[in-house]
């Protein structure tokens, strides 16, 4: 790489460089370093319109609603690992919740047959944080009704939640620091997932 950016711009007379798509001798007006390799200009500017429409192609005709179907199921299954390991082991391992990210944008990017856009990151970010207030209600009312049942109490806390106001109080029992470090992983991570990719500045001749 370094290398190469010094090929780049030495252009001795005695060094002789040829495009490397159509092999034609390069004269110092009609070169272009991109990566690795030099081109004549019209070999880079076809090459870098390949590349755009190739890129461009990735973020067009998303299939949303399929793209919705792996978020969901992505966050669901995230939720319920987290919530099957804090049962059973009693501990609350927030960085499931990097999980929860995860499989939500690599649902999202699958299903939608590998594209990346803005409106998957959105869709992701939506998703990821339901499944993460998800994740959370699961265990805390898993903890809560253990701990009415030791009490002799009849009540339960169900699922679906009872009341919308039931749901507030058992997702932010216990609530702390930690919980939004782990909500600003799982955004983290459904954005960055399905952000499309950038193509690095034009090379400048
Ligand atoms: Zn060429």
């Amino acid at each position: 790489m370094n290398q190469s950016q010094a090929d780049g711009t030495t252009d001795t007379a005695l060094a002789v460089n040829h495009c490397a798509q159509c092999s034609r001798t390069l004269t110092a007006d009609d070169t272009v370093a991109a990566g690795d390799r030099l081109f004549c200009r019209s070999c880079y500017g076809s090459l870098r319109a390949e590349l755009e429409a190739t890129v461009a192609s990735m973020s067009a005709d998303v299939n949303y609603p399929q793209a919705t179907v792996g978020a969901v199921l992505g966050g669901v299954l995230g939720a319920l690992a987290w919530w099957g390991f804090t049962v059973l082991t009693h501990i609350a391992f927030g960085l499931f919740a990097v999980a929860i990210g995860y499989l939500v944008g690599h649902g999202a990017v699958r299903f939608a047959g590998g594209k990346r856009s803005g409106g998957l990151q959105a869709l992701s970010i939506g998703v990821a944080l339901l499944s993460y207030l998800f994740a959370i209600y699961l265990v805390n009312m898993t903890f809560i009704n253990k701990a009415l049942g030791e009490q002799g109490e009849a009540f339960r806390v169900g699922f679906p939640p009872q009341s919308l106001g039931l749901l507030i109080r058992v997702v932010t029992v216990d609530a702390g620091v930690m919980d939004l470090v782990f909500l600003a992983i799982v955004v983290y991570e459904a954005w960055k997932i399905p952000r499309p990719i950038r193509l690095p500045p034009e090379a400048a001749a």
